[in-house]
């Protein structure tokens, strides 16, 4: 394998890769490295809905296109999707099985050209005056090196900026840490029956199981998918920050993980034996799935030359650089029993900019996806799968224009844009 690409991303979560697809479309030599066996991230290995390529209101606007259309026409190739109404006001989500969605992942980077390094962990970056010179990946031949003219950190955890020491806030720090949550599946299900209760008698029957149940999330949802009989929830709920000698650490730390996902486990077990002894529907139903690994919604988030504020989202701020939009509520899941939603002003839609995505302490990185530049609250707002493959895609456009150089500010925002739009993506409200 070469050991020389215009562009490396790191990560193949929604983020990874499309950014992947973007810069190999556009002519750049990319590599994609992933520590997983299969590409996808969140999306393939906890989840099965995307959220974020409409917004949230009655009469719901698309906003978000480009390589995410082609991901949503991939899935569809292969069997069903279902579109389901908005509930959470959340708008429109597209679901779909996990399974099929590794192989069209797949089947879009290698179409794009773009090289596959799976079980490929990225351990160490060189830094020479704020530019990465190299990387060190953990592979079962031993560790490889691996030089890119210009690094995407799509690895959710920004493990890639943590390894160059560029700085980023470590959710819980200065904000409170959004929960992790292990997903599971139940089989069996007598749909139509489950359907005779609403959601928020869920949530009752939820908090009345209280004595018997040890269910630390009152307002969990369960979902129907592609499968007749087979449901998918989002219910668990796992606190992860603590200090240790004074200091904050998070899931991006190995015990606290390794800790995380164990019960995670447990309370899915416990939500299961929840669902089947007290959800109509559920009698008979069996959890048949467990998620991969625990879906994590923050841990680090790079600072970038402009950092996304609760301001901007809440008055759906545009900007002359943004690269793509997000009409998705600030969605908090954070400790305790409860969710909070908080709203964008009807029918509108905060732009994502393009700086968001430049690492301020590097000359040759960008980051895309869940780590991106933002706070906390912004950043509940700005992570759905939809808007993830929107920055996925401006970064790997910006990545491949910017390789020539070397230099990721020596290309106009400009031209970014233009070839967004040419490109299909949506970059303001119609
Ligand atoms: C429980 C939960 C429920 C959610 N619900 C929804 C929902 O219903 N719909 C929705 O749209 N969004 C939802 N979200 C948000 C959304 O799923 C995530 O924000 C989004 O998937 C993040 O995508 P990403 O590409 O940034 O990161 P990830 O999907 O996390 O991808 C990062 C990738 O990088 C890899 N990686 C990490 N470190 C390294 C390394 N050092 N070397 C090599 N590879 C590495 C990982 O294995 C992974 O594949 C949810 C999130 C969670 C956790």
């Amino acid at each position: 394998m070469a050991s020389r690409f215009d562009v490396i991303v790191v990560g193949s979560g929604s983020a990874g890769s499309t950014a992947a697809i973007a810069a190999a479309r556009a002519g750049a030599s990319v590599l994609l490295l992933e520590k997983l066996p299969f590409l996808g991230g969140v999306s393939t290995a906890v989840l099965d809905t995307f959220y974020g390529f409409y917004t949230p209101v009655s009469i719901a606007k698309k906003v978000v296109g480009g390589i995410g259309d082609d991901v949503v026409a991939g899935l569809r190739g292969l069997g069903p999707v279902v579109e389901r109404p908005n509930t959470y006001r959340a708008g429109t989500r597209i679901t779909y099985l996990a399974e099929h969605l590794k192989l069209v992942w797949e089947e879009l980077v290698e179409e794009a050209g773009a090289k596959i390094l799976l079980h490929a962990f990225v351990q160490d970056a060189t830094v020479v005056d704020g530019r990465i010179v190299d990387l060190v990946v953990a592979t079962k031949a031993g560790l490889l090196s691996v030089e890119g003219s210009i690094v995407i950190d799509a690895s959710g955890d920004a493990d890639v900026c943590h390894h160059a020491g560029f700085r980023y806030e470590l959710a819980g720090e200065i904000s409170p840490a959004q929960t992790l949550t292990t997903t599971f599946r139940m089989t069996n299900v007598d749909v139509s029956r489950r359907q005779t209760i609403t959601k928020d008698e869920l949530h009752g029957l939820m908090a009345d199981a209280r004595a018997d149940f040890d269910l630390p999330r009152l307002e969990g949802s369960d979902h129907i998918t592609p499968i007749g009989d087979m449901t998918a929830t989002i219910m668990t709920r796992v606190e992860h920050v603590q200090k240790r000698n004074g200091r904050v650490v998070n899931a991006s730390d190995p015990e606290v993980l390794t800790a995380a996902e164990i019960a995670g486990r447990r309370q899915a077990f416990e939500y299961a034996r929840f669902l089947i002894d007290r959800v109509p529907g559920y009698e008979e139903a069996s959890l048949v799935a467990l998620s991969t690994q625990i879906g994590v919604r923050e841990t680090r988030r790079v600072f970038g030359d402009y950092r996304v504020t609760r301001e901007d989202v809440t008055t759906a701020r545009q900007f002359d650089d943004q690269i793509g939009l997000c009409g998705a509520p600030i969605e908090d899941h954070g400790v305790g029993t409860n969710t909070t939603w908080e709203y964008l002003p009807e029918g509108q839609a905060v732009g994502i900019p393009l700086r968001s995505l430049v690492v301020a302490d590097s000359s040759n990185t960008l980051v895309a996806g869940r780590c991106f530049s933002a706070t906390h609250d912004a950043h509940a707002s700005i992570r759905s799968m939809a808007q993830c493959m929107a920055m996925g895609q401006a970064a790997g456009v910006l990545a491949a224009m910017a390789s020539q150089s070397g230099a990721v500010r020596s290309v106009d925002a400009a031209a970014v844009r233009a070839q967004l739009r040419a490109n299909g993506a949506v970059l303001e409200l119609g």
